[in-house]
């Protein structure tokens, strides 16, 4: 029986992923010059790609990076000369918060217990230069609302945002023209190999990271959003980049965009909707965010009263891999992803094991 991973990243592969691996191994592409005029060829389509399915504005500047960690990093540097201002209600917003505290910034916090909603109307104080959420908190399991993104925009258009889209991309309408910095690791909801995240820049950004590098601030080196731009005229990167995962992307950008994102995005909504009524119909197990409005879509946490290795291994008895709970929630709660590469029938059966099992 065929071994499925629900976890929240690594997770499955998109299921065309085999093929295209084999393709691109035929047509050599792990060894293809990335100064040659088929990189080139490969940048623009993935750009494309990119912006046509995530209605990418045209202005905005596309950059390869290695992980959405590094991506926390550039933006502090190319964007914040002292102050960022973090949403935090989980580990990885307050991973964010925490580089800009490691690059010497002098980052605000508005902090939310794990699964809790903010309270949106908190002032944003003047001096700061960079908002930064976490739309889909992948620890505790809770999601920003796309039109809450939107509206803070509007309320402070002279500060710039960044949002973490890393486990709710592609199934999210947030639209790009209401933000800065947005970024994503492909190893989540695009099904592919980790070590790639796509980082998208308004022209705003980059104007900033311009003012801070002529005033003297260090905005790093060969991946500041400068140097990033002018490889990337030349349809280029500065280092040499995974080239197969450049690849790979856009082929399943291409199978995204046959099978049209909606229909994705309507997926999702239908899967998580079987998992949160099933354990919320569960004696025991239960979603351990109560609030529907911020249950995430694409990872569900449960509590498991009994200890988290009971149902992993269960599970595991059929190949259903799922994750256990975020850091020191390891042992009381799993998580279950619920990505693009998932099917209504894996959910089910995963439902249908759990319900003969317990
Ligand atoms: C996984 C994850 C990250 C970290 O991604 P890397 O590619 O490992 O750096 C950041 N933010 C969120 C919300 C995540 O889920």
């Amino acid at each position: 029986m065929k071994t499925i991973f629900f976890t929240p990243g690594p997770s499955q592969l998109y299921p065309t992923v085999e093929k295209h691996i084999r393709v691109a191994l035929k047509k050599s592409v792990p060894s293809m010059n990335h100064r040659g005029k088929d990189f080139k060829a490969l940048y623009e389509e993935l750009e494309v790609r990119l912006k046509t399915l995530l209605f990418i504005p045209n202005d905005y500047s596309i950059f390869f990076l290695s992980s959405a960690n590094e991506a926390w990093e550039r933006i502090i540097e190319n964007c914040v000369a002292k102050t960022s201002f973090h949403f935090v209600n989980g580990a990885f917003s307050n991973r964010f918060y925490k580089i800009a505290c490691e690059l010497k910034k002098d980052p605000v916090k508005v902090e939310k217990a794990w699964g809790e909603e903010f309270d949106y109307s908190v002032k944003i104080p003047k001096k700061t230069e960079l908002i930064a959420c976490t739309q889909n908190e992948t620890s505790s399991g809770t999601r920003i609302d796309e039109s809450i993104i939107h509206k803070t925009k509007k309320r402070y258009p002279n500060q710039l945002i960044a949002v973490d889209i890393v486990s709710s991309a592609p199934c999210t309408t947030l639209d790009f023209s209401l933000t800065d910095c947005v970024f994503f690791s492909v190893q989540k909801g695009f099904g592919l190999p980790p070590g790639l995240c796509i980082l998208v820049v308004s022209p705003a950004a980059m104007e900033k990271s311009i003012f801070l590098q002529k005033k003297n601030y260090d905005i790093g080196s060969y991946h500041n959003f400068q140097t990033l731009a002018s490889y990337k005229q030349k349809n280029q990167t500065p280092e040499t980049p995974n080239t197969l995962a450049l690849y790979l992307l856009t082929q399943v950008l291409s199978d995204m965009q046959k099978k049209c994102l909606k229909k994705i995005q309507e997926e999702t909504t239908q899967k998580a909707k079987l998992l949160y009524d099933f354990f919320d119909q569960h004696p025991m197990y239960q979603p351990f965010v109560t609030s529907k409005s911020i249950r995430s879509e694409t990872v569900a946490v449960i509590n498991t009263p009994n200890g988290s290795k009971t149902l992993i291994n269960t599970l595991k008895k059929s190949n259903y891999i799922i994750g256990a709970g975020y850091g020191e929630r390891k042992e009381e709660q799993v998580r279950i992803a619920n990505f693009p590469a998932h099917t209504l029938t894996d959910i089910k059966q995963l439902i249908r094991i759990i319900k003969k099992e317990s």
